[in-house]
This record gives structure tokens, C-alpha cells and sequence, in this order.
């Protein structure tokens, strides 16, 4: 069965909007919410610095920031369900992507702009294979 991420459109804008503003670098972004079976929903998104210096091509958030965010959510009841970022590339996972979502196994959302318009593609690390999940706009 397919996984689901339920996702306003309004949020899906703003994470749109953060990866327009972050050109030429990516933009990451953190989306909270609750999972039931395969059915992923977002009810919150905080969107991050992405603190990497080496490349344009990466992404990194403060340790810091990051914990701050998770413990926050905990007060909130909502946990860590899905990390956003954009891509200068096609919405696939790379190579990096593909070990940090084993080390994350959450829902990987990526945008790109390659068409002219900003697309976001949903992925989860399954059995250590990429799965695409399915994105529901609401
Ligand atoms: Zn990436």
C-alpha cells in the first residue's frame, strides 16, 4: 500500500515560496504533524536556515534549532513527519539524500523549479529502497 502526505495547499505555497527566496541555495524546511498507518498528515510546517557553507547543493540545519523544534513539537503532540527541501536538480533523492533519509526515515519532500514552476515529489526510505508516497493536497 502506498503511503499518503496530507498537505494544505496553503503550506505547500509557503514551502514554494521559501525555496524561491533561498535561490540559488536549497531550502529545508520541517513538517510536523501525526502518522496513522500509511496515511501521513501535516498540520504544521517551521521553515529552517539552511546553515550549509561547503556547497549549494546540501543542506544543513543547527543541531541546536533542530531540537528546539522537536521538543516544541512534543509539546504540541505532533511529531516529526516529513523534511522538506529544494533542489537545484530534478525532485529525486541523490545520493546524499538517499543516506540521510536512513538516517531520518521520514517523508522526504523535494522541490524543484526545473520546469519553470515549483513541483514537490514525496519519498519514504522503505526496506532501504525509495518509495515515492503519494502527495494529497487538502
Ligand atoms: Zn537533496
Amino acid at each position: 500500500m502506498q503511503y499518503k502526505l496530507h498537505l494544505s495547499i496553503e503550506n505547500l505555497h509557503k514551502l514554494h515560496e521559501h525555496a524561491e527566496a533561498n535561490l540559488p541555495t536549497e531550502a529545508a524546511a520541517f513538517l510536523f504533524g501525526d502518522i496513522s498507518e500509511h496515511s501521513i498528515t501535516v498540520d504544521y510546517i517551521e521553515l529552517v536556515l539552511n546553515e550549509s557553507t561547503s556547497s549549494i547543493t546540501t543542506f544543513k540545519v543547527n543541531p541546536e534549532e533542530q531540537y528546539r523544534l522537536l521538543v516544541e513539537a512534543e509539546e504540541r503532540n505532533e511529531e516529526l513527519v516529513c523534511i522538506f527541501h529544494s533542489h537545484p536538480a530534478p525532485p529525486f533523492p541523490s545520493t546524499t539524500d538517499r543516506q540521510n533519509m536512513k538516517l531520518n526515515p521520514v517523508v522526504w519532500l523535494i522541490a524543484s523549479k526545473e520546469n519553470g514552476n515549483w513541483e514537490s515529489r514525496a519519498f519514504l526510505m522503505v526496506n532501504d529502497d525509495v518509495e515515492e508516497v503519494m502527495l494529497i493536497l487538502c
